[in-house]
C-alpha cells in the first residue's frame, strides 16, 4: 500500500474496467475520489459506494470528457465536493475498429476526441487548481498500441501516441512546479473493451505475451496509484508499459 492520505483524486471513465479499479485502489490507499462516467450512472454510483464504504469521500460525476464545458463543471464539483484536486488521472477511452481504407470521419473522431482531446480537457481544468497549491500528479492511460500501432486502430493508435506527446510536453511544462505527468500504457487487459475479442485473436496474442495471459485491471491500477505516491517522486515524463513483457 502506499499513502495517499489526504489526497483529492478524480478518474475520468471510472464506472468500469480500468478506471474502476484505478479508483477503488485510489481510494484503498487513503485519497477521496470522484468518479466520472459518460453514461453508466448505476455503475459509477456503485464504485462511489464502494469507496464511501472504506471511509472516504466519493462523488460520482457525469461528464463527456469531449465536452470541454462539461469538463470545467465537473472539475468544479470535484473541487466543491472533496475539498481540492491533487491527483487526475484520464482513463475514459473509446474503441472503433476498422480498416483505414473503410473508417469513417466518426469512428475517428470518437476515438481521437475521448482520449486526446478529453486528456487535454481535464488536464487544463485540473492544472489551473494544482498549480496553486503546487503539487500534482497527472497519469494518462495510454496504450501499447499508441507505441506499436494496432491493425484496424490507426484511430485509437493516433489518440494513444498522441497522449504520449502531450505527456512528455506537459511533464516540462510543469516540472517547476510540483506536478508530475506520467503515462501508463497497459497491454491487454480483461475489461469490456476486450471481451468481444475473438478466440483466435486471442490465442495468437497470448502466443505473444511473455507472461501468457491478459493482464487484470488491478494489476495497471497498482501501477497508477504508485505513480501518484511520493515514492515516485523523481518520475516524470515517463510511458509505463504494464502489458505482461508484450512489448520489449
Ligand atoms: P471500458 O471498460 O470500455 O471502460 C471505458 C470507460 O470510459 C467507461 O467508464 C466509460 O463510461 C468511459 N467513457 C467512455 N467515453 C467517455 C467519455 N466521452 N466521457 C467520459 N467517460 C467516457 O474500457 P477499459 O478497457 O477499462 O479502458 C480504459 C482505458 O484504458 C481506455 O483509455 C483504454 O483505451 C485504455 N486501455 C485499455 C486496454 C485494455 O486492454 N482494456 C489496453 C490499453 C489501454 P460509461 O461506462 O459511462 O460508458
Amino acid at each position: 500500500m502506499v499513502e495517499l492520505d489526504g489526497r483529492r483524486a478524480l478518474v475520468t471513465g471510472a464506472s468500469r474496467g480500468l478506471g474502476r479499479a484505478i479508483a477503488l485502489r485510489l481510494a484503498k490507499d487513503g485519497a477521496d475520489v470522484a468518479v466520472n462516467y459518460l453514461s453508466s450512472e448505476a455503475a459509477a454510483q456503485g464504485v462511489a459506494d464502494e469507496i464511501r464504504a472504506m471511509g472516504r469521500k466519493a462523488v460520482a460525476i457525469q461528464a463527456d470528457v469531449r465536452d470541454d464545458a462539461a469538463v470545467r463543471a465537473m472539475t468544479d464539483e470535484v473541487v466543491a465536493e472533496l475539498g481540492g484536486l491533487e491527483i487526475l488521472v484520464n482513463n475514459a477511452g473509446v474503441v472503433a475498429d476498422q480498416f483505414l481504407a473503410f473508417m469513417t470521419d466518426e469512428q475517428w473522431e470518437t476515438v481521437v476526441e475521448t482520449s486526446l482531446r478529453g486528456t487535454f480537457h481535464a488536464c487544463r481544468a485540473a492544472v489551473r487548481v494544482m498549480m496553486k497549491s503546487r503539487w500534482g500528479r497527472i497519469i494518462n492511460i495510454s496504450s501499447d498500441a499508441g507505441l506499436t500501432g494496432d491493425v484496424r486502430r490507426v484511430n485509437y493508435a493516433a489518440a494513444k501516441a498522441g497522449i504520449v506527446g502531450l505527456t512528455k510536453a506537459l511533464a516540462r511544462e510543469l516540472a517547476g512546479q510540483g506536478i508530475l505527468v506520467n503515462a501508463v500504457a497497459p497491454g491487454i487487459i480483461d475489461t469490456d473493451m476486450t471481451a468481444d475479442m475473438q478466440q483466435a485473436r486471442r490465442d495468437t496474442l497470448l502466443d505473444m505475451i511473455p507472461l501468457q495471459r491478459f493482464g487484470k485491471p488491478e494489476e495497471v491500477a497498482g501501477l497508477v496509484v504508485f505513480l501518484c505516491s511520493e515514492q515516485a517522486s523523481y518520475l516524470t515524463g515517463q510511458v509505463l508499459s504494464v502489458d505482461g513483457g508484450l512489448r520489449m
